[in-house]
């Protein structure tokens, strides 16, 4: 397969904070008094990195892969989601490199689950937990973020062409 040897990809996610729904954030469940609003488990973090994986193998985003208009979605397991994107990864000749993202949430304190959720993350993507690195971050009380309103996620990953996908050149 024909392409670079690095691509980046970039993902970014945001959803309401509601009662009666559970918190679950990077495949972990937290406690606390309200959940993520969404069409599937509204895992915020999940998604941010799967759009991620999506962009950096040029495979489109979360929303044309799983419309949240698709009842097949509707309180989805998220981590269904990320398994796809790294199927579509590998699929396109690419491993992935390492992962970087940040959480932004007023509360609960989520710096506190970032090893948990690293862990997680490293078991959900198949890869070492020395290539995930997990932030957090309040909103500083401003925004929809420091209100409590929301929270947010990004996701930074780089993808490297894998060994079957490298055509090697033969010098005999
Ligand atoms: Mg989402």
């Amino acid at each position: 397969m024909d392409g670079p040897a690095f691509r980046v990809g970039l993902g970014h996610d945001r959803h309401r904070l509601i009662a009666g729904r559970p918190l679950i954030v990077g495949g972990v469940t937290i406690p606390f008094d309200r959940g993520l609003d969404g069409h599937s488990d509204a895992d915020v973090l999940l998604h941010a990195i799967t759009d991620a994986l999506l962009g950096a193998v040029g495979a489109g985003d979360i929303g044309e892969l799983f419309p949240n208009t698709d009842a097949q979605w509707a309180y989805a397991d998220s981590t269904v989601f990320l398994a796809a994107a790294v199927a579509e990864v590998h699929r396109r000749g690419y491993a992935i490199g390492n992962l970087d993202c940040t959480i932004h949430a007023e509360r609960p304190k989520l710096s506190e689950y970032k090893e948990t959720i690293a862990s997680r993350l490293a078991e959900l993507l198949g890869m070492p937990r020395e290539q995930i690195n997990v932030k957090a971050k309040t909103g500083e009380k401003v925004g929809p973020v420091g209100r409590g309103e929301a929270i947010d996620a990004d996701a930074v990953v780089l993808v490297i062409k894998s060994r079957s996908a490298v055509r090697y050149e033969t010098t005999t």
